[in-house]
């Protein structure tokens, strides 16, 4: 909580109701404690989709949506945890200072985003009052982008003149403003306007303000675009390209198409496929991935349907799975790009390769199970590379689903071998540091359970302050393999706050998946009872306790086998009396 003061994000959810929040957009009825309705994340016609006021949670038993006030806002608006916590305070009126946005420094900002603006006010009149955007009129009309979309999206056309935008913030007293984030530049006559000539597409964060300009020639000439270099307003590696015009559509479809380019993006977007966004020209980053990420699980990425393009979307999996995405591939007819597709074969043509579409994973590991087939090599150094990629799985349950599959593939020998879960990656304190990280195959079998019962004891702890002294007395804390969660829990039990009170900690301390389980326990029946939630504490203990058992005798057994033999009595006079004690606490 080191960006904003504790006392305001405290007075902010307050401020910020739950129930009334997520009523402006879904109708709610009370059911019980909780309030029910339609969910606004996947389309259905019974509800399934609960808001409990009193814990300040919500979640949908449909899709699994789940989380706190801040959660919602980052979801439907397609934004991070600070920018859900500026949105909610303009709202409701909370003035939240923020170190790095105090002072000077944000007038600074105002004025780069002041600067950005009349700029791209300035393109859109000369696209559409002017003689001169008669050419980039009838440009657009011959990529059949109607003038709707180009509104929607904010399209316009910078003049050929060579200092026409320059004059226009001069004016305005923002030339220094101007070159500081590339609008223009510095030449050896004078200030000189960075696009000239060019069809010019906005790009906007997430409150749809413009932040960056791509800029298109109407003719073949090169650079075919060029665009806004990073600035403090903007990073091309973090931003999407039509995100801000997406994102509903997004979050009721639940997915997001990524296309390269801006003409690709808006050609879906008018054919109807509004949840389309442009990864900005280059391939697709991490960062973009994560941010879409925190708006659906499902995104798609087009490919060429030729080698390269299928080369290129074994070269996306490993940025898919270290945003923690999956990611389907949708293979184009080679030679066509979306626009052209559309414009050629129609929407039903984009529709039914969506249909196709396949998870990227799926491909990846058909291409390796081909290749392990031709010799014992082929196969070794194959089953290696699934290995490697698979690593970079971080949701346990995705992990194990696709290992079963490489193992039937016959490229999972590796795998199971493989030393490192999927949380090889991360700092894991107490037993895997002792004793290193036991193997996949004891880890799938272990951890599923002892996840839940991390995050079940958080909730707990949230749901009944009565009961948090019981938990740290129960000692289970020091058999916690999540950091996260067990420092959320420490503050929790720390404190005599109603568990409402965390929802700003648990939004931003918690994984995605975390905060998914906590929700559902939270806002379901199973926390409801006092007298089972007490009880639920002693299960939840315990099946932690086995799993730290677990890991003492595999890391025994491990080295064991390396132990030269006289220990090796001694370790296995140890591993004997171990096993016994783990079959008692079963
Ligand atoms: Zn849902």
């Amino acid at each position: 909580m080191a960006r904003f003061g504790r006392d305001k994000l405290e007075e902010l959810r307050q401020r910020a109701d739950i129930v009334e929040l997520i009523g402006a957009q879904v109708r709610l009825k009370r059911s019980g404690r909780n309030y029910l309705g339609l969910c606004p994340f996947h389309s259905e016609k019974t509800p399934s989709f609960s808001v409990n006021p009193e814990r300040g949670f919500f979640h949908c038993f449909g899709c699994g949506a789940g989380g706190t006030a801040f959660d919602f806002v980052m979801r439907t608006e397609g934004v991070s945890f600070p920018e859900a916590v500026r949105l909610l305070a303009r709202r409701y009126g909370v003035s939240i200072p923020e170190r790095d946005d105090e002072g000077p420094a944000a007038g600074e900002r105002a004025s780069m985003l002041r600067a950005a603006e009349v700029a791209s006010e300035f393109f859109a009149h000369v696209l559409w009052k002017t003689d001169s955007g008669a050419a980039a009129r009838e440009y657009l009309k011959r990529r059949a982008i109607s003038a709707d979309s180009a509104r929607e999206f904010g399209l316009g056309f910078a003049p050929a003149q060579p200092a026409a935008l320059a004059k226009a913030l001069e004016r305005r007293g923002l030339i220094e403003t101007g070159l500081k984030i590339g609008l223009v530049k510095q030449g050896s006559d004078g200030v000189h306007d960075m696009f000239r000539g060019r069809l010019i597409f906005p790009i906007r964060d997430s409150q749809g303000r413009p932040i960056a300009f791509g800029g298109r020639v109407l003719d073949d000439r090169l650079p075919k675009y060029i665009n806004s270099s990073d600035s403090p307003l903007y990073s091309k590696a973090r931003n999407v390209y039509g995100l801000f015009e997406a994102r509903r559509a997004i979050a009721q479809q639940d997915r997001a198409i990524v296309v390269e380019g801006y003409i690709d993006a808006i050609a879906l977007w008018q054919a109807g496929f509004r949840e389309a966004v442009a990864s900005l020209g280059t391939a697709v980053t991490v960062d973009q991935l994560r941010i879409l990420g925190r708006n659906t699980r499902n995104v798609l990425a087009c490919f060429d349907g030729d080698s390269a393009g299928q080369k290129a979307s074994i070269r996306a999996l490993p940025v898919f799975l270290e945003a923690g995405l999956l990611g389907r591939g949708i293979f184009l007819p080679a030679g066509l790009d979306p626009d052209r597709l559309i414009r050629e074969r129609g929407a039903e043509a984009f529709k039914a390769l969506i249909d196709s579409s396949e998870l990227l994973v799926d491909y990846f590991l058909r291409v390796e199970a081909r290749q392990a087939r031709g010799s014992v090599e082929g196969r070794a150094a194959a089953a290696k590379r699934v290995a490697d990629m698979l690593r970079l799985v971080s949701d346990d349950f995705e992990f194990q689903l696709l290992s079963r599959k490489a193992i039937e593939l016959g490229v999972g020998d590796e795998v199971l071998r493989s030393r490192t879960g999927p949380s090889g990656k991360r700092s894991v304190p107490g037993e895997w540091q002792r004793f290193g990280p036991p193997t996949v195959a004891a880890k799938a079998a272990a951890t599923v359970g002892a996840v839940e019962a991390e995050v079940s004891l958080l909730a707990v702890a949230l749901g009944y302050p009565e009961l948090r002294s019981e938990i740290v007395r129960g000692g289970a804390l020091a058999n916690f393999e999540d950091r996260a969660i067990a420092e959320l829990l420490v503050e929790v039990c720390g404190s005599n706050d109603a568990g409402v009170e965390f929802g700003a900690s648990v939004s931003e301390k918690l994984s995605d998946d975390h905060r998914r389980r906590l929700s559902a326990l939270l806002v379901g029946p199973l926390m409801d009872d006092p007298v089972v939630a007490r009880k639920l504490i002693a299960d939840y203990a315990a099946a932690l306790e086995r799993r730290r058992h677990r890991r003492e005798v595999e890391g025994l057994a491990r080295s064991a086998r390396h132990a030269d033999e006289k220990e090796a009595a001694a370790k296995a006079q140890d591993l004997i009396s171990l096993r016994r004690e783990a079959k008692r606490a079963t």
